[in-house]
């Protein structure tokens, strides 16, 4: 898995590192201290650092982030992420981009999606 970058959730901190404007996915800590733990993972369909630097100032102290292809590559990634780390913060299982026919790729969903629904 990639991720492997660690920043502070800064202004300043997403203008040098996140540059383009691209899908990607991101994981938020909101820890003081070491090491790095998946609070909340979150996903942008086509602007990665405009959607990171709605979280500057809420409360999250570090991130990472990985680009994606496309959207769709955006939110399988972030489903992986949802269901290997179980981030306490996330409200549910990710909502797929409107109108999409992809669905979540992980096997044992299923299950998960029809107790939501
Ligand atoms: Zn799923």
């Amino acid at each position: 898995m990639p991720f492997l970058s660690l920043h502070s959730l800064t202004e300043h901190e997403i203008e040098v590192s996140v540059k383009s404007k691209r899908p990607g996915v991101y994981i938020l800590d909101r820890s003081i201290d070491p090491p790095f733990k998946f609070h909340y993972v979150g996903r942008s369909d086509n602007d990665l650092p405009g959607n990171l630097r709605t979280w500057v100032e809420s409360g999250y102290r570090y991130f990472k982030f990985d680009y994606a292809f496309d959207a769709q590559d955006a939110f399988e990634t972030q489903c992986r992420v949802y269901h290997e780390n179980h981030p306490p913060d996330n409200d549910g299982h990710p909502q797929k981009p409107h109108g999409a026919s992809y669905e979540c790729p992980v096997a044992e969903c299923g299950t998960i999606e029809k107790r939501v629904a």
